[in-house]
């Protein structure tokens, strides 16, 4: 079939997207900080928000499709959309993965980082660590000229020969005027479809989702918590990045 309606942005709307993806940075760092032992996760939404709204950001995910809150928080094999409660408390050795959106003048931002509350085990730190590297593997592919299919097989061969496995329900996305635009970012090589060729002025949410075991997920019965069908351990990086002519730009940094 043709291929996906992708929209390449202009210098001037990627500017935009760096303000958006500003704001998201500096959420995601304030949050690290505060990720600790007895915080809850609907604390960290708070914080979120309100730091967003001072850099007159609007949460994306807010409402989006009708999720109730501003962060995605998801702790230990929750992989990704977990939400934020006044109940969940933060405990000492937990694998909390921060997710948050941000729109400023019409335009999106979006990024993830996996943080330690308190101290972790060695296993859940490789994870984390291996997870964070094959997310920068996968940028250094981001350039035009490679094809999508590129940037999972960065992921999967940064992650499989360390025993890891990569989600296949979730995947990342293209970003702009709205948070999920063509084309889809899979994390894995797949048989068939489209494998677009990146060019300049594409802007992608690229987004490894690593589990320490299998690599099935499954959705809990609030309908957003999605979680390793196993419940091994599960870690999540994001930057939304640019294609530019001189190579990726990573617009959700500082
Ligand atoms: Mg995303």
């Amino acid at each position: 079939m043709g291929r996906p309606s992708i929209k390449l942005k202009t210098a001037d709307e990627i500017a935009r997207m760096r303000e958006a993806g500003r704001v998201v940075h500096e959420v995601l760092c304030k949050l690290a900080c505060a990720a600790q032992p007895g915080n809850t996760t609907l604390e960290l939404d708070r914080l979120a928000e309100d730091v967003a709204r001072k850099r007159r950001a609007r949460p994306a995910f807010k409402g989006y499709l009708g999720f109730p809150r501003s962060l995605c928080a998801s702790i230990n094999h929750e992989v990704v959309h977990g939400i934020p409660l006044g109940n969940r408390i933060l405990a000492e050795g937990d694998l909390l993965k921060l997710d948050f959106g941000a729109v400023v003048d019409g335009f999106y931002g979006d990024a993830a980082v996996t943080v330690a509350v308190g101290k972790i085990s060695r296993a859940a730190r490789r994870l984390l660590e291996a997870t964070s590297e094959a997310l920068d593997a996968a940028i250094a592919h981001a350039r035009a000229g490679s094809r999508v299919s590129d940037l999972a097989a960065a992921v999967q061969g940064h992650v499989e020969p360390r025993g890891y496995s990569v989600v296949r329900e979730f995947v990342g996305h293209g970003i702009g005027r709205a948070l999920h635009e063509p084309p889809q970012v899979p994390n894995f090589r797949c048989a068939g479809g489209a494998d677009p060729r990146l060019e300049v002025g594409m802007v992608l949410a690229i987004e490894p989702m690593v589990n320490a075991g299998g690599w099935k997920t499954e959705v809990l019965a609030d309908r957003w918590t999605a979680v390793t069908a196993d419940r091994s351990l599960s870690a999540h990086f994001e930057h939304s990045v640019a294609i530019t002519a001189a190579g990726p730009e990573i617009l959700t940094a500082e």
